[in-house]
């Protein structure tokens, strides 16, 4: 196939062994309905699928280059993202009866894509520079836990999985009690080390691999209990409230005691918008406060 070349059916049947050999999927898309098409006996007809559900994860991709290309009459090409997997996708134009419809080639490249410069020697993929950056993006430096960035983009799509799978959701707002006195007696780099520590010790009581911990900001952070009614949430905050309390903090050379309040809220009303499901765990985790301290409100 030369650079060039009109693209039709009968050149891409021609070339198809080099094709199957540099792409995993070579297929015909029609990007306004999303289906994809298959040739049939000189005709051409749907397949039952959705273009989008060979990869990411069921939805319309945010990004499609196929209906730019349709838009655009263009070669275009991207790598996708998905699933710790990284796929090369390039997407031309293609006439078909009357129509202009798109032809599609994915390789899979986790493995095989490099890029350019070789930070560590030995030849770094794209797909490993992207899941660093990644970790960069929703890491807190501090207590490398997630990050404020991660619990606004990862909490909205857990409420919509629960809502949509008719589970409930639980959230656990926890902040450290008179932290300030912290600062103020042992310096602010002690009261890093607390932070650390303290966001370790919170870690360490997740058991799920669905549940999740970010640093909401300051001394203040949030577990998501996606699934979890109130009653599992309460089991959590209450692992935690206890590991908080038994643990000895050890600042200057001294053992210093530090305990939290966490206030829960728990949801299955689609109704419900994020930042009214954040406050109502922030109004519980003050009622904790106004309580006296040290313990979980409900
Ligand atoms: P309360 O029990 O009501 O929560 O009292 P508090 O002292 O914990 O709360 P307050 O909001 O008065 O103070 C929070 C302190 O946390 C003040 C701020 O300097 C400190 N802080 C916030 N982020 C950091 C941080 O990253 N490192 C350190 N060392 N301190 C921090
Ligand atoms: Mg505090
Ligand atoms: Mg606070």
């Amino acid at each position: 196939m030369n650079i060039g070349d009109e693209l039709n059916l009968e050149l891409i049947r021609d070339n198809i062994d080099i094709l199957k050999k540099l792409y995993d999927v070579i297929r015909i898309v029609d990007p306004v309905t999303k289906k994809v098409l298959m040739y049939d006996e000189g005709k051409l007809i749907e397949k039952g699928r959705s273009c989008f559900s060979k990869i990411g994860n069921e939805q319309i991709c945010k990004n499609c280059i196929s209906l730019r290309a349709l838009k655009d009459n263009k070669t275009y090409m991207k790598l996708e993202n998905s699933d710790d997997k990284s796929y090369l996708i390039t997407v031309m134009p293609m006439e078909l009866e009357d129509k202009t419809l798109i032809v599609e080639l994915i390789k899979e490249v986790t493995d095989t894509l490099f890029y350019g410069h070789s930070f560590d020697g030995k030849g770094c993929t794209v797909n490993n520079i992207i899941q660093d950056m990644k970790q960069l993006t929703i890491k807190d430096s501090l207590t490398e836990i997630a990050n404020r960035r991660f619990i606004d983009e990862r909490l909205p799509i857990d409420m919509n999985i629960c809502y949509k799978s008719k589970q409930p959701i639980s959230i656990i707002m926890v902040d450290v009690d008179h932290f300030k006195n912290v600062n103020d007696q042992f310096g602010h780099v002690a009261g890093d080390e607390v932070l650390r520590e303290f966001a370790y010790s919170l870690k360490s009581c997740i058991r799920n691999k669905r549940d999740w911990i970010g640093r909401y900001g300051g001394e203040e952070f949030l577990v998501c209990v996606p699934g979890a009614a109130a009653e599992a949430a309460l089991v959590i905050a209450e692992r935690m409230k206890t590991n908080i309390e038994k643990k000895n903090f050890v600042l200057n050379g001294e053992n210093i005691k530090i305990t939290a309040s966490f206030g829960i809220c728990t949801t299955s009303d689609k109704e419900i918008t994020v930042e009214q499901f954040l406050k109502c765990a922030d109004q519980k985790l003050y009622d904790a406060k106004n309580a006296g301290r040290n313990r979980i409100i409900l």
